[in-house]
């Protein structure tokens, strides 16, 4: 591949898809808060099979932090993404907006934002209240500035990914959403730019969230229908290995409904988000 095309305004992603498009060329938009690691680059990879150009974004969303989150500490390593992206070979273009106005031109306090459905307040929503409107809020206009044909997301990030396939259908937006496959150490702990506030110590006890997941996962596989009991099973599980945790639950994966006992059954996930010292992890296991 060529260099890669460094663009900071949004008149200037204009003309780069515009160009592709002109030449017929489908385009998947990939978006990042930046610290870039393996994660990412396997969306990368994998916006690059299903489409002739992948449009890489690096913005941190200050809508979607709240109060006494990280949005000041969030690593912001620029450079290094650059030389991550550029030698992964998968992405045409990288948009990192020059100021915050870029995207939200009124300023922050001026901006409108997209208030999401009521899944948008369960699970993480329930800690990080207002979260996914500001995801939300940043996604469609990332959406509208790049118009791609394909928004490549994380399946890491499983309630981020069914609400803005949600925006998507509910605001007809002409876009496809894919999930791409989530990136894991081999202990099983998935990457995140968060993993970098564990200390040696939590860093090690870290994979007990995957771990214990995926634990939940496996007995329910094997017949147990007594969610509550191995969801307690589970939480205690953490906290025993240091954690404080968020929640753990088991959810239809297709909605992430509460699954009735009663229905057919259907494909099943579980989620669990904890602390550890600083960090907040997250992490899910399709059944
Ligand atoms: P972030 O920069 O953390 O906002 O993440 C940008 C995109 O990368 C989101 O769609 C995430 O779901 C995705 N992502 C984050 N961590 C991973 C991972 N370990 N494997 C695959 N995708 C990831």
């Amino acid at each position: 591949m060529s260099e890669i095309i460094n663009t900071a305004t949004v008149a200037s992603v204009r003309e780069i898809v515009g160009d592709w498009r002109a030449s017929h060329r489908s385009v998947a938009l990939v978006p990042t808060m930046g610290n870039i690691h393996a994660g990412h680059i396997s969306l990368t990879e994998f916006a690059h099979e299903l489409a002739d150009r992948v449009l890489m974004t690096i913005f941190v969303n200050p809508t979607q932090f709240g109060a006494g989150e990280d949005l000041e500490n969030y690593p912001r390593t620029l450079k290094q993404d650059m030389a991550a992206v550029k030698a992964a070979g998968t992405v045409h273009a990288v948009f990192v907006p020059k100021s915050i106005k870029a995207i939200y031109p009124y300023g922050i306090d001026e901006a409108i934002q997209v208030n999401m459905p009521p899944l948008s307040r369960e699970l993480c929503g329930a800690f990080r209240p207002g979260h996914f409107d500001g995801v939300a809020s940043v996604v469609l206009r990332l959406l509208n500035i790049a118009q791609p044909d394909l928004l490549i997301l994380g399946e890491k990030d499983y309630q981020q990914l069914v609400l803005m396939e949600r925006l998507v259908s509910d605001l007809r937006l002409p876009v496809s959403v894919l999930g791409a496959p989530t990136e894991r150490h081999a202990d099983g702990l998935a990457l995140s730019s968060r993993n970098r506030y564990l200390s040696d110590d939590e860093r090690v006890r870290a994979p007990t969230l995957h771990a214990t997941l995926a634990g939940v996962g496996n007995a329910i596989r094997e017949g147990e229908r007594n969610y509550a009991i191995l969801l307690e099973h589970a939480k205690h599980k953490l906290e025993a290995a240091g954690f404080a945790v968020d929640y753990v639950e088991v959810r239809d994966a297709k909605d992430l409904s509460v699954p009735n006992g009663r229905q057919a059954p259907r494909e099943l996930i579980v989620l669990g988000a904890a602390r550890i010292g600083s960090a907040r992890l997250i992490d899910n296991v399709r059944i």
